[in-house]
This record gives structure tokens, sequence and C-alpha cells, in this order.
């Protein structure tokens, strides 16, 4: 029998949540608050997701990297993949908050999108003008 030890993240209440699974694949379960909490452990359980938040390099910006995150939770065993590709890439600004930055990132789904709005530096472009 597989069994593993959850901890809700749902709410405050943090339940540790014991799910087990039987011979047949039906899940048991300990110590769960309500139904979120169920379905939270049985996805955890079964296929964990995570948000993923990081930040990709971007050209002409006043700062050197762009904060961004997938538009939904993607397979947590598909985390490091993802890192791989977006350690790649490397945009132009300017590039708005919510604008996509790699669209259906690896037929999972979700999009990378910007979390921040992040505009030509102009001091750069001054100083360029000025050669
Ligand atoms: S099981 Fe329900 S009550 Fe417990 S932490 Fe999760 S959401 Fe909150």
């Amino acid at each position: 029998m597989k069994q593993k030890d959850v901890i809700c993240v749902v709410c405050p209440n943090s339940c540790a949540i014991t799910v087990k699974q039987m011979p047949d694949g039906k899940l048991l379960m300990e110590g769960q608050g309500c139904k979120r909490g169920e379905q939270y452990a049985s996805d955890e359980f079964l296929a964990p997701k995570r948000t993923l938040a990081t930040t990709v390099r971007i050209k002409g910006a006043f700062i050197p990297l762009l904060p961004v995150r997938s538009s939904v939770p993607v397979p947590k065993e598909r985390l490091n993949d993802i890192l791989d590709l977006l350690a790649r890439i490397e945009v132009q600004a300017p590039f708005k908050c919510g604008s996509v930055v790699v669209q259906n990132v690896l037929g999972l789904g979700a999009d990378i999108i910007a979390t921040r709005t992040l505009g030509v530096d102009t001091c750069a472009k001054v100083a360029c003008e000025l050669r």
C-alpha cells in the first residue's frame, strides 16, 4: 500500500493529511478538515503541481531580469525542464506585465507570463545617442 503525508496549504489551518492508496486504487484519507483539502491531498498524491515563479534575462531595461510566472500550475516533475528552457531565453524591453514570454511551455498547457512591466532604459538610450 502506497502512503504519503501531505500538509494542506489551501488555508492557514495547515491540516496534516495522510493519504493511503488501496490495492484497488481507491484513496483513503485522514486528517483533512474539509473537501477542498481532500482535493488538494488527492492532487498532491496523484499528480503534484506548482505555479512556477522565476526570472528571465531582458535586454535594454534598467534591470537585467524580468520576473515571470506560469499562468497555471504545472507538473512538479517538469519544473526543472521549464527552468532549463527559460535560462536560455532573453527578451527585449519594453515588456508589459501580463505579456506572454513563452506560449504553451513544453506543451504543458501553461504560458510563461511577465509579472512586471519593464520599459526601455532611458539612461542607456541617452548614452547610446551621445556616442
Ligand atoms: S483541509 Fe481544509 S481546513 Fe484543512 S488546511 Fe486544507 S483547506 Fe484548510
